[in-house]
């Protein structure tokens, strides 16, 4: 198999390279346009000094520039660093640091976040000219499979961010996977999610390494996503649920033409079944979810159409791909466990990280040996071999020697009417170590009570599981890709509790 990102640009822009590879901010390149631009790029790093091993990040939104710099660096054995631009100025200096970027490639709109210190070019004039100076050729550098091609930050859903690099191996998981996301050189491919997280360039790559044409989306705007699936006529889409739960609530999203769509894929967070219903009906196109993470180059797990016609599937995560391994341990020892029990998700495929960037204890935590990784999620497996996730190892609460995942409360509570979104932490008790909370969403003029919730929530929950309390609030914190940021709730909670909020 040929491992390398570029090759399969190379062999794109060579076979059909008038064939249009990415739409975006107005204008598209052909699969020969990005090759010769990225050619351009990979020159214009070398005459920067930049080379193996160097760090460039970027720091803009959903652009063709991205692809050119990931693919530029990649001929030179550079790593592209995706910096989130929704963080704040210090966050995104510490990521830039931590990684130790040679250069920053920046959008104009967050030229002050990139740093006074680091070397920057800005995208549009200054970048063409940069762009323009140099030759089209390729340096002719020789890559390995263990060559680390982009630095991803995770999404620090449980803790600070932590760089994760993967190599040209992991990455030729698109060779592997792009049938199973009916990917290929007819696709139009819908790039809606950020492209600083794996979900968004785990899905581009592989959308370009299979040739399809990729139409991206600046922001996450409802209404401008329905209205450009129905005008490009997307075939594909990869979306997280909660972008999902607003495509469906604009007006007239059923009533669009959406007869192209071969595939909507969705993951990266819990989906409800309210949510899928929805999507079911306005969509009108075969499901599939994913389940992975950043350190796994993304999905390993996909829950397929005709799974999602089975009942008892929709709350499951679905199979491994082929050649991925999947086991569940016991989270204190390290025992295996039969299906059934819960317990930690480990993994073993082509598509494990190698490692954290400068973070020898992390990179050994979560790489124990023999080629597994460990997720830090808790489930099951049942026994056909279909993953069903109940929750974060971290965000589980430990109430009377009681385990209780917190997504399995959130999800019965979000079933009462009068509650707009909810999110359920433990919080020190005297008595039980920690007991159950629930912060609640009410629905906009809803007369709903504390007593209504715990209520509710004693007709449908086994005891232990039940909120003691439940707090009020006017929204719930979230991160781009819908997830609850568990360890801001639970902060103002622990912080004179003499323990440490992980
Ligand atoms: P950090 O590691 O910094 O705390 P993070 O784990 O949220 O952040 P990502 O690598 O972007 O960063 O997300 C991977 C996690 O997302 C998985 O470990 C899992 O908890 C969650 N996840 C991914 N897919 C699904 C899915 N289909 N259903 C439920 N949860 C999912
Ligand atoms: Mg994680």
């Amino acid at each position: 198999m040929d491992f390398r990102v570029v090759s399969a640009l190379r062999r794109h822009a060579r076979t059909r390279g008038d064939a249009p590879a990415i739409t975006g901010g107005g204008r598209t390149l052909t699969y020969a346009d990005l090759d010769r631009r990225s050619g351009r790029v990979a020159r214009a790093l070398l005459a920067r000094g930049l080379g193996p091993g160097s760090r460039v990040a970027y720091l803009g939104r959903n652009a063709p520039e991205f692809f050119e710099l990931l693919y530029g660096a990649a001929r030179i054995g550079a790593v592209t660093v995706p910096l989130n631009w929704r963080l704040t100025p210090g966050e995104i200096a510490a990521i830039t640091a931590d990684a130790g970027a040679a250069l920053t490639v920046v959008d104009p709109e967050f030229a002050g976040a990139a740093g006074a210190d680091t070397s920057a070019i800005t995208l549009g004039g200054p970048y063409e000219s940069w762009v323009a100076a140099h030759p089209a050729e390729d340096p002719g550098h020789a890559g390995g499979p263990d060559d680390v091609v982009v630095q991803f930050y995770t999404s620090g859903t449980t803790g600070v961010p932590k760089g994760v690099q993967l190599t040209e191996r992991n990455l030729s998981m698109a060779e592997l996977v792009a049938a199973r996301w009916r990917l290929d050189g007819t696709a139009v491919s819908l790039v809606a999610m950020p492209l600083f997280h794996i979900g968004g360039s785990g899905w581009a790559l592989v959308g370009l390494w299979a040739g399809a044409h990729l139409v991206l989306a600046r922001d996450v705007d409802p209404p401008a996503i329905v209205e450009l699936m129905e005008s490009a006529r997307v075939t594909n889409a990869f979306l997280v649920p909660a972008v999902l739960r607003l495509l469906c609530a604009v007006p007239g999203a059923a009533r669009r033409d959406h007869s192209a769509l071969r595939a909507i894929l969705y993951g990266a967070s819990p989906i409800t079944t309210d949510v899928l219903r929805q999507v079911m009906e306005v969509f009108r196109a075969p499901l599939f979810q994913l389940y992975g993470m950043t350190e796994t180059t993304g999905a390993i797990v996909q829950l397929d159409p005709e799974d999602h016609g089975r009942p008892h599937l929709l709350r499951a995560a679905g199979r491994p791909y082929d050649w991925v391994e999947l086991r569940i341990v016991d989270p204190a020892g390290e025992e295996e466990l039969p299906p059934g029990r819960v317990g930690e998700v480990w993994t073993r495929s082509i598509q494990n990280t190698p490692g954290y960037w400068r973070r020898p204890e992390e990179t050994a935590r979560t790489l124990p040996g023999e080629g597994w990784l460990r997720t830090g999620d808790a489930g099951y497996l049942d026994e056909e071999g279909y993953l069903f996730l109940t929750d974060r190892i971290k965000d589980m609460i430990v109430t009377g020697g009681e385990n209780v995942y917190p997504i399995e409360v959130e999800e019965v509570l979000a079933g009462h009417p009068g509650i707009a979104d909810v999110a359920v932490i433990g919080v020190p008790d005297p008595v039980w170590g920690e007991a159950v909370k629930a912060i609640v969403v009410p629905v906009p003029g809803s007369a709903l009570t504390e007593a209504d919730v715990l209520e509710y929530a004693r007709a449908r929950l086994a005891g232990f599981k039940r909120p003691r309390s439940a707090d009020f609030a006017a929204a719930i914190p979230r991160n781009p890709s819908g997830k609850i940021l568990k360890r801001e709730l639970r902060e103002p909670y622990w912080k004179d509790a003499g323990r440490g909020v992980s």
